[in-house]
């Protein structure tokens, strides 16, 4: 007897699919790469130009699109909610990650972006592992190609920072490893696993770090060759603990002999308390040097040859980061000669991953996209001795003056809870106790920061909960701006200024800032699907998840605030 198919069942089985329509079956790239590269600024890309052999940035700029105007168009310009915003493709008013820490008002306390004390660390220290995305608010890409495929494909993070790793794998990773100092190994949490694959031990038992460090710091080209950048030693770059001034050769034997100040028990997996074996080596100070990049290198490629990604039959996805241009551009600044030799590794580095994509993936069969987390002002003293604006005010500073203001006003009693991410924090219930509305509190706060040097603007968490901006400094506060996180008023200083103490003179640098400086980022797109050319058309960093998603004909994530780029898609 024939089976008798319901009118709608009949009606779907014989509707032609859009891939039967065109005679073509669907068409997906192999893998995906996300490269986030931590504090990279747009100009980095052109800088060290003539220093870049063919294959890493060139081979991107040469064979693919480049976005020359991509900003973040929000604020502050930090690590977790520039990788937040890259793989969610919306801001921290919707996707919740308003910095790396914040004060939670409820418990009185300050979080971490990916802390969640109810996992457990893998394979590292317990500080290091109780990690998750929980705090992430949006699905991601990731997310949205593993639903797409009914968790088939894989997706993992990889990065020396659990947060540039934890935030863009997404929530339903099949993992995410990080790096712990301690023991100087790849580690994750009890979210994605109950324990380590064979071959990320391995990896771990085989003492990369340690040999990283083992070799001094020496600069890659002959050290005269630099000259794009300052000269070496100079008073506003801040030298490794036990060197005497910041300069070449760093000595990494020397200075990573002996062990980390504070080590903290592993916690394994099952729950079990174990000593970590105790480190005969500050294994943490891999991360300000290059060569945590190459260690993240050589991670990722080992990612992708043991879980086999990009040759399983179905899109896989490697979010990757590289972290150590930060720490070495906090450290030393943009125009370091530690900076450019740091590009100058770096740029290697992606050549070995692009060559490896093409031998394991195949020429043109992986989608890449190169981006940064944020960029980076100039060090304060390198912009004051070229008679730049610039200056630098302590946060602790900023703090206590409006504590001192309202104490004079309000009487005895901690009325700031916390100043974080350029936000004051009242104390509430004490503002309630004493009959004081937290309008008028907000205002009188406000006043008291524009009497302090560097401040330009103070605005109040009511003023943005009624107002809308488009643009200017309120669109980028506005879209910083998630109300049961972020604090009472927000501050937003002069270009060009940082928070950080100036005496005798500010070391390094730092990023958060709406500036150019800090917004303007690299946009590449590279591989397969990707039209050739360039774009000055000014785009948001929100921008790029709605991209891949259109590259790979899926949803785009649950808090999408930006659209796709049509002129990369080739289409
Ligand atoms: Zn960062
Ligand atoms: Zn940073």
């Amino acid at each position: 007897m024939k089976k008798i198919l319901p009118f709608t069942m009949v009606a779907l089985l014989a509707m032609p699919t859009l891939a039967q329509k065109s005679g073509k079956p669907l068409l997906r790239p192999r893998l995906v790469v996300g490269i986030v590269v931590d504090q990279m600024r747009y100009d980095y890309l052109y800088r060290y130009w003539s220093k870049y052999p063919a294959g890493g940035f060139r081979r991107l700029l040469g064979e693919g699109f480049s976005y020359e105007s991509c900003h973040y168009n929000y604020v502050p310009t930090y690590t977790g909610p520039g990788h937040a915003s890259v793989y969610t493709g919306t801001t921290p008013a919707v996707h919740g990650i308003i910095g790396n820490n914040w004060w939670v008002r409820e418990e009185g306390r300050e979080t971490y972006v990916t802390e969640d004390k109810t996992v457990q660390p893998v394979g590292g220290a317990l500080a290091a592992g109780q990690m998750s995305p929980r705090h992430l608010l949006s699905t991601t890409i990731t997310d949205e190609l593993r639903l797409a495929t009914n968790f088939q494909a894989k997706t993992i993070g990889v990065s020396m920072k659990d947060r540039g790793s934890i935030l863009p794998a997404g929530h339903a990773a099949n993992a995410a490893y990080w790096y712990d100092g301690t023991n100087g190994a790849f580690v994750s949490s009890t979210f994605y696993q109950a324990a380590l694959p064979e071959w990320v031990a391995r990896f771990n038992a085989a003492g990369h770090a340690a040999a990283y460090l083992a070799q001094p710091w020496n600069t890659l080209l002959p050290i005269g060759e630099y000259t794009e950048s300052s000269a070496d030693d100079v008073p506003w770059e801040a030298a490794f603990k036990g060197e005497t001034n910041p300069v070449f050769p760093h000595d990494l034997p020397t200075l990573s002999a002996g062990a980390p100040a504070a080590v903290t028990p592993a916690l394994k997996n099952s729950g079990e308390t174990k000593a970590v074996p105790a480190p005969t080596q500050n294994l943490d100070l891999i991360r300000s040097t290059p060569f945590g990049n190459s260690l993240t290198t050589d991670f990722a490629l080992e990612t992708l040859r043991q879980e086999q990604m990009g040759q399983r039959g179905i899109t896989d996805f490697l979010a990757l980061s590289y972290s150590c241009t930060d720490y070495v551009g906090h450290q030393f600044g943009p125009n370091s000669i530690e900076a450019e030799d740091t590009y100058l590794r770096l740029d290697r580095e992606l050549a070995r991953l692009f060559d490896a994509l093409d031998k394991q993936v195949g020429k043109g069969q992986a989608l890449v996209f190169l981006t940064a987390d944020h960029a980076a002002a100039h060090a304060v003293g390198f912009a004051q001795a070229h008679r730049l604006p610039s200056g630098g005010v302590g946060p602790s500073v900023i703090r206590d003056s409006v504590q001192h203001a309202l104490v004079r006003q309000y009487g005895a009693g901690q009325w700031v809870l916390s100043y974080e991410n350029q936000q004051v924090y009242l104390n509430r219930p004490l503002l309630k106790k004493k009959n004081i509305d937290l309008g008028k509190a907000q205002q009188d706060v406000a006043a008291a920061l524009l009497t302090l040097p560097g401040v330009t603007q103070a605005l109040t968490a009511l003023d943005l909960q009624r107002a809308h901006w488009s643009e200017g400094l309120g669109m980028y506060q506005e879209n910083g701006f998630y109300a049961p996180r972020s604090g009472d008023v927000l501050t937003v200083l002069a270009p060009g200024w940082l928070e950080a103490y100036a005496f005798p003179v500010v070391k390094g640098t730092t990023h958060g800032s709406s500036g150019a400086y800090d917004t303007h980022v690299p946009l590449l797109f590279w591989g397969w699907g990707v039209k050739r050319g360039q774009s000055s058309a000014a785009v948001r960093i929100v921008d790029i998840a709605p991209t891949l998603a259109q590259f790979l004909h899926i949803q785009e994530p649950s808090g999408c605030s930006g659209v796709p780029l049509r002129e990369v898609l080739g289409r």
